[in-house]
């Protein structure tokens, strides 16, 4: 049994399949769209190997791809057929910005995938381009039919509200969220990545975001915690539509205390907390055999240092880890 000094387990991993990513995000924007070339990354059997044995010693019973994006990397489908085949993995997600969903949605769920998280910061088109660098509006929309058309379910929409740029579409993103039936989840601003030195201008949090959203909503009913960390609600419209909001708000409320995830980045980097360093790599203990001992000191030594709390700013952009 692996614990931190706080008795936090593992049961999420969090599997970062690449750096690269399509989009560039004003928030989260990669240098590069390519992963760094000549940077190790875990083949699908390595990453297969490694999933096993985390289900198998340490209880894990629920993967989520991301990135980068990973639908970036060229083997996904087979690595979600590696991940979907382990027995004792009851979920099996990804994250991703949406654009190759009106094209492979399918190949996704027939290999295995369960449920999807597509990135929608806004629906105005030109806003849309400029926070993620892409006209792909038309394409996201395009994807989250093409995702449930699939069969993945829950879809779900992560935006992230940055002041200024955002906020003050949030009532309208609840109402497209009421519309397609899909839930929506608004995430505050971290300090991590470009936006980090204007962090506290930009940060909008969970009671201002409320209050945006306030004037089309009804009712607020709150829903038990979800396993997703998310403050949710299920909320009645002005005009009588449903939705279901959640607040992910690792600023003004963190969630830290419950944190059972388990970041493991493409190359191999093991991550106990999303804004903390790296605490150690499993490269060398899944290469060039895999050496369950190793990984199992490589763990215990990287979650001796996981924090009771997450460090204020994060020390890597969000696409070497995925969210
Ligand atoms: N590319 C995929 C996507 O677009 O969802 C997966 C990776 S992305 C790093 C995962 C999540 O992190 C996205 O929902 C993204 O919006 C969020 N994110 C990135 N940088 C962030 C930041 N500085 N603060 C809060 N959320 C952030």
């Amino acid at each position: 049994m692996l614990q931190d000094p706080t008795g936090r387990g593992i049961g999420y991993l969090r599997l970062s399949l690449t750096k690269a990513c399509s989009m560039r995000c004003t928030y989260c924007r990669p240098e590069k769209l390519e992963h760094p070339k000549g940077e190790p990354v875990l083949t699908p059997a390595e990453i297969e190997r490694l999933a096993r044995y985390l289900v198998e010693r340490y209880g894990v019973y629920k993967v989520r791809l991301t990135g980068g994006d990973p639908t970036s990397r060229r083997e996904l489908v087979e690595i979600i057929e590696r991940i979907a085949r382990i027995e004792g993995v009851h979920d099996v997600s990804m994250t991703t910005n949406g654009l190759t969903l009106p094209k492979h949605a399918r190949d996704y769920a027939d290999a295995g995938l369960n449920r999807v998280n597509v990135s929608l910061d806004s629906l105005d088109a030109a806003r849309f381009a400029r926070m993620t660098g892409v006209d792909g509006l038309e394409r996201v929309l395009a994807g989250l039919d093409a995702a449930r058309d699939a069969g993945l379910s829950p879809v779900k929409l992560n935006t992230v509200v940055l002041r200024g740029e955002n906020d003050a579409e949030l009532p309208d993103l609840v109402r497209f969220s009421a519309e397609r039936d899909l839930p929506i989840r608004f995430i505050e601003l971290m300090p991590m990545g470009p936006l980090s030195s204007q962090w506290s201008e930009r940060y909008v949090t969970e009671s201002e975001m409320r209050a945006q959203i306030a004037p089309a909503v009804r009712t607020w009913a709150p829903l038990p915690q979800g396993p997703d960390a998310a403050r949710r609600f299920d909320v009645v419209l002005d005009d009588g539509t449903v939705a279901r909001i959640g607040f992910i708000t690792p600023m003004s409320c963190n969630f830290c205390a419950d944190c059972n995830r388990l970041r493991v980045a493409a190359d191999g980097a093991v991550y106990p907390c999303l804004m903390d360093r790296p605490r150690g790599t499993l490269l060398d203990a899944v290469r060039p055999a895999f050496d369950a001992e190793a990984v199992d000191r490589v763990l215990a030594s990287a979650y001796a240092q996981k924090q009771p709390e997450h460090p204020h700013d994060g020390f890597v952009v969000m696409t070497h880890i995925g969210g």
